[in-house]
């Protein structure tokens, strides 16, 4: 591990020797975290401005630091941009294949399934997620999905609290309000109005010819691919910049940042009770620890008795140029396809206004590396083919099929059997630990909340996300009134 030079940022340090040197022991009110995702950024702001001493600590290098893709974790790893909606995380659960011969875990993309690890690699604990996934009952998803979107609600006040607090992360980055989702059939179309009035967060309805019209991104798809849209709450920001200020405002703040910090294990004292981390051969020691390690934490988290829990679901990155102005961010569902869902946000790539597409799902089980080239490449073409039809003037502006002749931009997303995060507490020498994770398509939309119920835990306070989101709950092992 590298040693950071004498005359180097004391507050952006990196590898083990910071770690000590720098972590203040015991002192009441600090916090190490584990992970520097948008989960844990939000919730070390969260921290900091609740007057704690943080302590951050991630294996891959400074965000700020540009290196490639896929050095870096979901937030990072990914493209540049991310969506807030009401239904940003939602429930996944009954996702069957065509032919009713399993669910999408069961089955490759081109059998229309997730499955994207490689043949010779499955392990036990993928065997034990893909079953407690298929055990979930349709009537206790549904009652878990109205807390899930609970929790958006208070996610959603969240945010704007997060940008009063900090106007950077708001100015800074781009962000661009209301959503417009767009169908492709009649029959989803008027599902997601209904489902929408329910939710509470439909603003606009349009017929096809108005979607065409109004966004002129669409003026020239396919016959048949558009079925009508609406508008709803929500906004999008390009994440790159999020992440990158946020940390800037964290150092300023007098949180340590150490980089290329991997965090091998948690040291345990005669009782069995967590002391500390430890990074390479150094034991870093603080009051609280805070764990959020994405879809790549399940050898830290099995230490933790919490092995397996969190799988990894890929999805695909493009970027394609905004040649028409586009004011709003766009979702579309195509049911029936491959890549069936896509986000489509507006952001800037080397300066001009770009759309920034995202979509796709890839079970990578619950190792986050276990990833079959060939396979994503299947939901390559999808995405390929999705963009070709409905943005075909801005696909072709951006150089057509060439982006086919090489492996897509992909992240990981870290994904949970029962569409509920993990939130686990439990005591340290000194104060608590937790970790936090899951939260499938919606970890940076939740991300307030998360940070929320973070600081009630350290605080000793309720927060409604410790019950929701309690391990014992989603193994299925409590009561049934307790689900
Ligand atoms: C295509 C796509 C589109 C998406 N769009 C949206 C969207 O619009 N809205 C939305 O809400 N969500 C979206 N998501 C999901 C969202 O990006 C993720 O849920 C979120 O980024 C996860 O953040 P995280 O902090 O939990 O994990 P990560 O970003 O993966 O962060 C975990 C960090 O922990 C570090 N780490 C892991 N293990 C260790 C260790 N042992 N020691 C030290 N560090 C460690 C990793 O390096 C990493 O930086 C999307 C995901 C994909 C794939």
């Amino acid at each position: 591990m590298r040693v950071p030079p004498i005359d180097c940022d004391p507050r952006a340090s990196t590898g083990e020797r910071s770690a000590r040197a720098r972590v203040p022991r015991g002192r009441p009110g600090s916090a190490v975290l584990v992970g520097g995702g948008v989960v844990n950024l939000v919730t070390a702001l969260k921290l900091v401005d609740h007057g704690f001493t943080v302590e951050l600590f991630d294996r891959a290098p400074d965000p700020r630091l540009d290196r490639p893709w896929h050095e870096y974790g979901c937030t990072r790893g990914g493209g540049n941009a991310r969506m807030f909606t009401v239904t940003e995380a939602d429930q996944y659960s009954g996702m069957v294949l065509p032919d009713g011969e399993g669910t999408v875990f069961d089955a490759p993309p081109t059998g229309f399934g997730w499955d994207v690890r490689r043949e010779s690699v499955r392990s036990v604990h993928d065997r034990e997620w893909i079953r407690e996934y298929e055990d979930l009952p349709w009537w206790l998803a549904d009652r878990y999905e109205t807390g899930i979107h609970d929790l958006n609600r208070s996610a959603e006040q969240g945010w704007e609290r997060l940008f009063e607090a900090h106007p950077v992360l708001a100015g800074g980055t781009h962000l661009r309000r209301g959503i417009l989702r767009v169908y492709s059939t009649a029959e989803s179309h008027q599902r997601a109005v209904s489902r929408h009035d329910w939710v509470g967060d439909r603003l606009e309805t349009y017929t096809e010819a108005e979607v065409r019209d109004r966004f002129p991104m669409f003026a020239h798809a396919g016959k048949g691919r558009l079925a009508g849209g609406i508008k709803v709450r929500g906004f999008t920001l390009d994440i790159h910049r999020f992440v990158a200020l946020a940390l800037d405002v964290l150092q300023a703040r007098g949180a340590g940042l150490h980089f290329d910090s991997e965090v091998t294990g948690v040291d345990l004292g005669g009782g069995g009770t967590i002391e500390g981390v430890r990074i390479g051969s150094e034991s870093v020691s603080a009051r609280h620890l805070v764990i959020s390690p994405g879809a790549y934490g399940n050898r830290l988290l099995a230490e933790l008795g919490l092995g397996g829990r969190v799988a990894g679901v890929l999805g695909i990155w493009h970027t394609l140029p905004d040649l028409t102005g586009q004011q709003h961010s766009v979702k579309v569902s195509r049911p029936g396809r491959i890549a069936e869902d896509a986000n489509i946000t507006l952001g800037t790539a080397g300066g001009r206004p770009s759309l920034v597409v995202g979509s796709g799902y890839g079970f990578a089980g619950t190792s986050a590396d276990n990833v079959d080239p060939d396979r994503v490449r299947v939901i390559q073409r999808s995405v390929d083919e999705m963009m070709r039809t409905l943005l075909p003037d801005a696909y072709e502006a951006a150089g057509g099929p060439a982006w086919l002749a090489h492996d897509p931009v992909f992240c990981v997303r870290p994904w949970t059997t029962t569409g509920l995060g993990v939130f686990d507490v439990r005591a340290t020498a000194t104060g608590r630990c937790v970790v936090t994770g899951g939260h499938n398509t919606g970890g940076f939309a939740q991300a307030p909340e998360v940070a929320d119920a973070v600081l009630a835990s350290l605080l000793g306070e309720d927060h409604p996300m410790h019950h929701l989101y309690a391990v014992a709950r989603s193994r299925g092992s409590g009561h049934p009134s307790l689900r």
